[in-house]
């Protein structure tokens, strides 16, 4: 892609009401613009990261056998009455159709998929069964001041595992605990991202999140170094130590959360009669597990603990561009190498703006945080070679031009 194609700029203002270091620096990047308090245009960049975030779980849960479906946002009063949520799911959004009915918009999705899986799914032969989708959720959040970390409408990959016993359940629990961790390791969130007791519901005692510790976190997790785990904030008068090794010295620390996995046990199947035949022709309860994650929130939290007082500095996988490349004057040169570039499948965002200079194009290649910078100046080029450098390094070194794809892509 050509800077000076790209229909965004970026800019040193953000929005006064903009209090979230996260949307601050994504609005100045042009990554996303603010329409109102929690709710966000995706612009070519941030689009372009937001679909890999997503891209990233998708492999995941298709790895774990979920399968892909897409439900609806709009979704009829009665489904929420029949398992209670109408009235007491405090930021639900309701409203009315031409028909006169009531509607809410998708916060979750557990009345849509169990009637859906009940249609197909019949006995003991048909379970386990998974499904996910990826999807705009709508809740009508008190405060939304966090920028993309607590959107009124944002993005969520919800999984809904069904099983024919509890103890199915937590074997397939655990495999997605597992899931997990890889999207985040894959996220570039691993290392500050902690298992994370939470309250659990009438079926289980604990729920896990997944909590990345940050400054900005609206969370108080703490946590046991030994097993690298930690208990919520909200359950610490029940469970003061750790649940693995009992340690009662946990470090406090502020955190995101960024998934949440919660078993249901027949919460919402006996709600919906749904249940299965087992062995000996008798009628059970199907047992439910959800597994949800925000892509954009998980995108705001990579931004909130990877920067530095420049900007942005994206993790490889989910980087908008791979390489920023910069041509200090128009020359021929650069735009062979751009091509040279494109033909080998690097992904390239080539700043070839003519009426910006050098140090303007600097600070936006800082600010949009790509993994590596290529230079091509005047004086690269008396070398026959061009200048490259890792966002996160200050270390930059002169590359031959006929070896600069081999570099780039051993990086
Ligand atoms: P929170 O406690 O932060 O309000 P939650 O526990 O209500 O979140 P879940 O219903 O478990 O969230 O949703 C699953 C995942 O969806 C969360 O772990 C988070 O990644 C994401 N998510 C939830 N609410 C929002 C929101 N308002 N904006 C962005 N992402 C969200
Ligand atoms: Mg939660």
């Amino acid at each position: 892609m050509k800077q000076s194609e790209l229909f965004t700029k970026t800019t040193k203002d953000t929005p006064k009401d903009e209090t979230s270091f996260n949307a601050q620096v994504l609005i100045r990047g042009g990554f996303v613009d603010k329409v109102a308090a929690g709710i966000y245009s995706f612009l070519p960049l941030g689009h372009r990261v937001h679909e890999k975030i997503k891209n990233i779980i998708r492999e995941e849960m298709d790895r774990i056998g979920g399968q892909e479906i897409f439900m609806p946002a709009l979704t009829p009063k009665d489904v929420w009455e029949a398992t209670g949520r109408w009235e007491n799911f405090d930021v639900l959004f309701k409203l009315a159709g031409a028909d006169k009915k009531e509607y809410a918009l998708g916060a979750t999705h557990e009345e849509i998929v169990t009637p859906l899986v009940k249609k197909h799914v019949f006995s003991y032969k048909d379970l386990p069964t998974f499904v996910y989708q990826i999807q705009t959720k709508f809740r009508n959040e008190l405060r939304a001041k966090a920028g993309l970390m607590r959107g009124r409408e944002f993005s969520m990959k919800d999984l809904y595992s069904f099983h024919a016993s509890v103890e199915d359940l937590g074997e397939y629990y655990k495999l997605a605990q597992k899931a997990y961790f890889k999207i985040f390791e894959r996220c570039g969130l691993l290392d500050l991202t902690y298992l994370t007791f939470a309250s659990g519901g009438a079926f289980s005692k604990y729920s896990h999140e997944f909590q990345t510790i940050s400054e900005n976190g609206e969370d108080l997790i703490h946590i046991c170094k030994d097993c690298n785990i930690a208990v919520n904030k909200e359950i610490i008068e029940e469970q003061k130590v750790c649940p693995n090794c009992k340690n009662k010295k946990l470090k406090e620390e502020k955190a995101i959360e960024v998934g949440n996995i919660f078993k249901l046990g027949n919460r919402f199947s006996k709600d919906v009669g749904f249940e299965y035949t087992d062995e000996n022709g008798e009628n059970k309860d199907v047992v439910m597990g959800c597994y949800g994650i925000g892509p954009s929130r998980v995108m705001g939290t990579i931004v909130e603990v990877h920067h530095d007082d420049r900007g942005i500095i994206w993790p490889d996988e989910i980087a908008p561009y791979k390489v920023h490349m910069i041509s200090i004057k128009k020359n021929e040169e650069a735009e062979k190498i751009y091509n040279n570039l494109r033909e080998n499948n690097i992904e390239v965002l080539f700043d070839d703006r003519e009426e910006a200079g050098a140090g303007e194009k600097f600070a936006d290649a800082d600010l949009i945080g790509c993994p590596i910078r290529v230079v091509v100046s005047e004086k690269t080029l008396k070398n026959n070679s061009v200048e490259i450098k890792r966002r996160d390094s200050e270390d930059a070194e002169l590359v031959g031009i006929d070896e600069v794809v081999g570099k780039i892509s051993n990086f």
